[in-house]
């Protein structure tokens, strides 16, 4: 099973990740432009505040000027040194006075402190087209005071004027003007006093009169664009401005590092919740494949159970057919042919020839040929007949632990393995069989009733005599016997009468053999044949006149035939197994020279030559 691919859910990460950033950018952005706006509130509320502590401090410090007017109004005109001293007072409480001074009725300066600095004042009149005069006539009218707009004063420089209206009662009690008490202000010491006396450090600061800059105060790090213009009440004069810049420093103080915090939060949060997805994604991609790799072992585990169960019901069943080797008779050894260790071997393979287990396993290995004579050229034999599919079982001879030799039937069987090969040799002792075979051999050789060869025997040996003579170069006799009037033997004695005859005379053919080689064979009925080889006429003759003699002196009663006794008739012929001449040939003659022997009387040897048959006389 295919693990299934990270790239769909890994890309859902990153979407993920990308959404959750944007969205905390966007939180960031809202909270930011919040806080903005709300600094900016915050900004404009304070340069309110403070706007109105100048305007305050301003009406309070100049309250000592309406003081003076209100003694001068209650008391009317004061003494100068009175006056002075009041003045004195007054220059003593708000140091931004430029000069207080008064002047009578005709706008003439008339009283001036302090005199110093103020020199070019002293002879001054207001006249009518100055630009304060129609101010100080509005205040003369209604009797209020007034705080003129900027002039330039005869002093040098720019400043105000507060014009404080005076009067006098006559004797009426009218009011009579009397002039104006007036404060005069240059505006850099007015504003900077003012300033002083309030806390505005955190703002830079410019007072404008009408839109036109009059003063300036700049703190350092100020930012224009959060500029705040604020409308200032100079006493009961409306042309001013105050334009406020707030500092880096009083930002920093109104705004909160919030939207970072949201910001830096929400970037920390999405890229953890990622990671701990990432995480989690990677752990159940493990976990699968730890499951899969699981079930795979399982299955392993399952089949390898299977195949450990299969070997061992073979290793049992090996064990069982192991046992069953033991109690076998055939011995069964296995071994590798090149070194000749043993595989296996059950208790016949050595105990049958008289070994001990280690003693078999050591000939084997060490002295092979000692064990089974010939080993090696054996062994190429196996390997030949199983390359040519012929057959695999083999005669040889195994030593008995005694020296002698038992014959050994060995079925065999190579197996590779691998480079190695093995021989499974399966092992029988056939000497029984042999011996048995050679019996069946013999048996179908012999005749039953007689105990002689029979005709087949007579047949083969014939033959191979006769190849064999024929490269000698020696001659072969061949005697047909055929027992006389046998017939009327049975005929006149019974059948087993006839049967006790035969064996009589086939002991007595056996007899009269006295060279090895030579052979009595039934050739049918109550007919015989001797086989002579390497053996020539005189020799036939010899041995034809030593088996009449014999069974003359037999003496078998034979009331059918006219001599009284059993007889019987030889042909005889002797052939040199070369050229032309044949086996069948030989029977043929001799046959030729039987029938002569009847013929001429029985009981007599006939010997066949070309020139025709010699008849020996009876015997
Ligand atoms: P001849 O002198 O011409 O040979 O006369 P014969 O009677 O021997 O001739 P024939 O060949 O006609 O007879 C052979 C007889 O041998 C016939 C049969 O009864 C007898 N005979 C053949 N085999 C056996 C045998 O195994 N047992 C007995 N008892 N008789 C046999
Ligand atoms: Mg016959
Ligand atoms: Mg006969």
């Amino acid at each position: 099973m295919r693990a299934p691919s990270a790239w769909p859910a890994r890309l859902a990460l990153v979407f993920l990740f990308l959404a959750l950033s944007g969205a905390s950018l966007m939180l960031w952005q809202q909270l930011e432009q919040s806080q903005q706006e709300r600094l900016h509130e915050r900004v404009s509320y304070q340069a309110s505040a403070l706007t109105r502590q100048l305007e305050s401090t301003l009406q309070s410090e100049v309250g000592s000027l309406a003081r003076i007017a209100r003694l001068w109004n209650n008391l009317g005109r004061l003494y100068q040194e009175d006056w002075e001293t009041e003045a004195d007072l007054a220059l003593r409480g708000f140091p931004a006075y430029q000069s207080i001074q008064w002047v009578g009725p005709d706008l003439k300066m008339r009283w001036l402190r302090p005199l110093q600095g103020n020199e070019a004042a002293r002879d001054f009149r207001l006249p009518t087209d100055h630009p304060n005069y129609p101010l100080a006539m509005q205040a003369k009218e209604s009797g209020e005071q007034r705080f003129s707009n900027s002039v330039l004063l005869v002093q040098g420089g720019r400043g105000f004027v507060l014009y404080t209206p005076l009067y006098l009662r006559n004797a009426r009690g009218d009011r009579q003007f009397d002039g104006f008490l007036q404060g005069v202000f240059r505006v850099e010491p007015l504003m900077n006093e003012l300033l002083d006396q309030i806390d505005s450090d955190e703002f830079s600061l410019r007072l404008l009169e009408n839109g036109h800059s009059l003063y300036s105060r700049e703190r350092s790090g100020t930012l224009p664009d959060m500029a705040v213009d604020v409308p200032v009440r100079l006493l009961n004069n409306d042309s001013f401005t105050l334009q406020l810049s707030p500092t880096h420093t009083l930002l920093q103080q109104l705004s909160t590092p919030l939207p970072q915090v949201v910001l830096g939060a929400g970037l920390a949060i999405s890229l953890l919740l990622v990671a701990a997805l990432a995480l989690a994604q990677e752990n159940a991609r493990r976990a699968s494949a730890l499951q899969r790799a699981n079930r795979r072992l399982e299955v392993e585990a399952t089949r390898r159970e299977a195949i450990e169960q299969n070997l061992r019901d073979s290793r049992e069943r090996l064990q069982l057919i192991i046992d069953l080797t033991d109690s076998s008779h055939d011995g069964l050894f296995i071994f590798d042919t090149r070194s000749r260790e043993l595989l296996h071997m059950n208790q016949a393979s050595y105990a049958s020839l008289g070994y001990r287990a280690e003693q078999f396993a050591q000939l084997l290995r060490d002295n092979p040929e000692q064990l089974l004579p010939g080993f090696h050229d054996w062994l190429e034999q196996v390997r030949k007949a199983q390359r040519d599919n012929q057959s695999r079982i083999f005669q040889r001879e195994m030593c008995r632990r005694d020296g002698s030799r038992q014959p050994a039937e060995i079925n065999t069987q190579l197996v590779h393995q691998g480079a190695r090969e093995y021989l499974i040799a399966v092992s029988r002792d056939n000497s029984e069989r042999l011996a048995l075979e050679a019996r069946l051999q013999r048996l179908s050789q012999l005749d039953g009733l007689t105990g002689l060869y029979n005709r087949r025997f007579f047949d083969h040996q014939l033959k191979s005599e006769w190849r064999r003579l024929r490269r000698i170069g020696a001659p072969l006799t061949l005697l047909m016997l055929d027992i006389d009037h046998f017939k009327a033997f049975n005929d006149k004695l019974g059948h087993l009468a006839g049967d006790d005859a035969l064996r009589q005379v086939a002991s007595l053919l056996q007899e009269s053999l006295q060279r090895e080689g030579d052979v009595a064979c039934r050739y049918g009925g109550e007919e015989f044949a001797i086989i002579l080889a390497n053996t020539g006429l005189d020799g036939g003759e010899h041995v034809a006149a030593r088996v009449h003699e014999l069974v003359a002196s037999l003496a078998i009663v034979h009331p059918g035939s006219p001599d009284g006794r059993l007889t019987l008739s030889i042909g005889l012929a002797v052939a040199e197994p070369v050229g032309e001449e044949s086996p069948a040939g030989l029977i043929a003659r001799s046959d030729q020279a039987l029938y002569r022997a009847k013929h001429e009387g029985r009981n007599r040897t006939c010997i066949w030559s070309p020139n025709g048959v010699k008849i020996d006389p009876p015997v």
